[in-house]
């Protein structure tokens, strides 16, 4: 099994399948046209399922899709397709910013997919402009409601930035409460491309949980949670609507990660805050074999570190911004 030196056992894999993206928020993309990674550098689907498939016989089961923005590669539900034929999977599950949900929700339900993600960060036409640098806020919108009609469980991640979205928490999460999804909210993490991240733009967790209990009614943490989730999950004492508050900069749940991340163009990554990382690809290609790739996961767990050092001064903000990394 991938227990780390800290005794972390690891069960959790992110797949980024593109580094490209539809809109570019300025939290993750640059202000300038990024570089993206070339086709013929992508894994295949039949590359990631080779990986998936091996990292599966070491006790991963739990696998998302994720990007850069996963609905802009080609035949995603192919890939789903192939993943759930991967027995010892038992979650498989999709982020995305939800643009391309409304075309291609269906045919993702049809492979197999139950669980969905969408990034949403605000509802305020001006403010999704602003962030995104793109007016896509209705795309978003009717998306998330083909995703309710076909019976997926879905969630609303929303990155929260201090001196921007603190007008945006109430009315997000009033909007999710009324569709039963719950809504979680993100501390913003030093992994934008322009490295313009500094802690005090950084909305903290307590602060959006007392604009919530001040504003719509007190809030109870979840008892029957995962405590490995990085999510910290509550709901109103009145029974309706889920907070949930992922704290990466004011409360770091590294102690209970369970993550490993491989990224489009085929590196290993055991931390979202990784400065090295492990070659896939050039194993895959070279002609590895499966027992040279376990090699190489568990190589990845056991160099693990603690965890990332964001309030130390030796912190170094790692070379691939998030969209490159896979969220
Ligand atoms: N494009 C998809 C999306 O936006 O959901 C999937 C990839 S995106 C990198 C995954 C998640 O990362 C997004 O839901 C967004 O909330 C989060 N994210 C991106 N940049 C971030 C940052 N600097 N700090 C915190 N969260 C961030
Ligand atoms: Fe694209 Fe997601 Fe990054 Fe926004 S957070 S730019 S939607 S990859």
């Amino acid at each position: 099994m991938l227990i780390d030196s800290f005794g972390r056992q690891h069960n959790n894999l992110r797949i980024s399948v593109t580094d490209r993206c539809n809109i570019r928020c300025y939290y993750c993309m640059p202000e300038e046209t990024p570089v993206f990674v070339s086709h013929s550098e992508l894994l295949t689907f039949e590359e990631i399922e080779r990986f998936v498939r091996v990292a599966a016989g070491l006790g991963v089961n739990k696998v998302r899709l994720t990007g850069g923005e996963p609905l802009v590669r080609r035949d995603l539900p192919l890939l789903v397709e192939m993943l759930k034929r991967v027995a010892a999977l038992t979650d498989i599950a999709l982020t995305t910013n939800g643009l391309l949900l409304a075309e291609q929700a269906a045919s993702l339900r049809s492979a197999g997919l139950e669980r969905i993600n969408v990034h949403l960060d605000t509802l305020d036409r001006a403010r999704f402009r602003q962030i995104t640098r793109r007016d896509e806020l209705d795309r978003v919108l009717e998306g998330l409601e083909v995703c309710k009609q076909l019976g997926y469980r879905v969630k609303i991640n929303a990155v929260a930035l201090r001196g921007l979205t603190e007008p945006d928490i109430v009315p997000l999460a009033l909007f999710a409460r009324e569709r039963g999804i719950e809504v979680r909210f993100i501390e913003f993490m030093p992994l934008d491309a322009d490295g313009q991240w500094r802690r005090d733009l950084v909305l903290f967790a307590s602060e959006i949980l007392d604009i919530l209990s001040r504003e719509i009614g007190p809030l109870e943490p979840i008892q029957e949670q995962d405590p490995r989730a990085p999510a910290a999950e509550f709901r109103f004492a009145d029974g309706g609507g889920r907070i949930g508050i992922i704290a990466s900069v004011s409360r770091p749940f590294c102690g209970s990660c369970n993550r490993l991340r491989l990224t489009a163009d085929g590196k290993l990554r055991n931390c979202l805050f990784a400065t090295e990382e492990l070659d896939v690809k050039a194993l895959l290609r070279g002609g590895g074999s499966d027992s040279d790739l376990g090699g190489l996961i568990r190589q990845g767990v056991r160099e693990k570190w603690e965890g990332h050092e964001i309030h130390s001064a030796k912190f170094v903000q790692p070379p691939r911004p998030m969209y490159s990394i896979g969220g």
